[in-house]
């Protein structure tokens, strides 16, 4: 099979890009490194299946071109992270929105099969115990940068079903909750890199807000497993599935137990959230997702516990970190 990964040399489309290679497929990627890095994907240049193609998803004529080579392409390219969002509003829509409408005309054009990676952002405000696919979408003003953000991305889940449902372009969504693992990194505003950063430099731990809203952290093994395997099920056409774990923490608690984990003398800060990110910001106070779906469907059933994808992330950033890291 011939795959093309947008994104690919993000945090999430790398993994995704190695799974498929180690699965015999040939990978190209298309990303424009704003926020994707080449050192995420430097260990696969030198398999013959893959290529690396710099370049914008806005870019129509290169989309075409390399669309129209693939059999599948699975869609990543996209604004990630609160900060970034807050910090860069028009480029974050321009990316997803004209960026997505790009990729989906070149699909129809071709008919190619695309999976599109959406986000939990979607539920918005509501904080459910298990969030199902079609349940409500609670959100704020569309001029806050975090709700347009949200809407962007459910602009690009509009684009996926209706091209399904009106032009016969074989489609799958997938939402994303909170994925973690080793080459993410804290720069857009990540909680678990930020966090074992700090702890590790001894650094104050930055929980913004009063600390008690939650998150389920999936590793980023477990959501390439479920995409590839949606992907593969001709019945997951036209649909949309959430991946996620379900197992909730608190970011206090997440804190604390970076700081035990780490064994670091760091103290833990409250930062009120106009000060973190910007004056009227709101955060949602809890995101669980019910992924009874992707497991009735493929069998997604996520394997690794927090505190084990915790020690993952440690152990990668004491690698960096470490003086002959620095030296290379
Ligand atoms: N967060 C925090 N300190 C940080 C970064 C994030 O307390 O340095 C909080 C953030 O406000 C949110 C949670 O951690 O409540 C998860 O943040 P992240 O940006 O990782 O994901 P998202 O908000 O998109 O779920």
């Amino acid at each position: 099979m011939k795959v093309l990964v947008t994104g690919g040399a993000g945090f999430i489309g790398s993994h995704l890009a190695e799974a498929m290679l180690d699965k015999g497929h040939d990978v190209t990627i298309l990303d424009n490194l704003s926020t994707g890095r080449l050192k995420n994907i430097a260990h696969l240049e030198k398999n013959p299946n893959f290529h690396i193609v710099i370049g914008d998803i806005l870019n129509e004529f290169l989309v075409d071109k390399f669309v129209e080579r693939a059999d599948w392409v699975f869609h990543l390219a996209a604004a990630v992270g609160v900060q970034l969002i807050v910090k860069d509003p028009l480029r974050s829509l321009m990316t997803n929105i004209r960026g997505s409408e790009t990729i989906f005309e070149s699909v129809y054009r071709y008919h190619k099969k695309v999976l599109i990676t959406s986000t939990s952002e979607i539920y918005g405000k509501n904080i459910s115990a298990a969030l199902k696919e079609d349940d409500d979408r609670i959100l704020g003003s569309p001029l806050k940068s975090r709700w347009s953000y949200s809407t962007s991305k459910a602009v690009d889940e509009i684009l996926a079903y209706t091209y399904w449902r009106e032009k016969n372009v074989p489609t799958v969504i997938v939402r994303l909750f909170n994925t973690v693992g080793p080459r993410q990194t804290g720069h857009y505003g990540m909680v678990i890199p930020r966090f074992v950063e700090q702890a590790l430099k001894g650094e104050d731990i930055t929980v913004y807000g009063t600390g008690e809203q939650s998150r389920c952290f999936l590793y980023v093994k477990d959501a390439v497993s479920g995409i590839i395997k949606l992907m593969e099920h001709p019945d997951a056409l036209g649909k949309v599935f959430n991946l996620g774990n379900q197992a909730e923490v608190t970011i206090n608690d997440l804190a604390r137990k970076i700081i035990t984990l780490t064994n670091s003398s760091s103290k833990i800060v409250h930062i009120p959230y106009d000060e973190a990110y910007e004056e009227g910001f709101e955060d949602m106070q809890r995101r669980v997702p019910d992924t009874t779906r992707a497991r009735q469907l493929v069998g997604f059933n996520p394997t690794i516990k927090l505190d084990d994808l915790l020690n993952m992330v440690i152990a990668e950033f004491q690698t960096q970190m470490s003086p002959a890291a620095k030296i290379s």
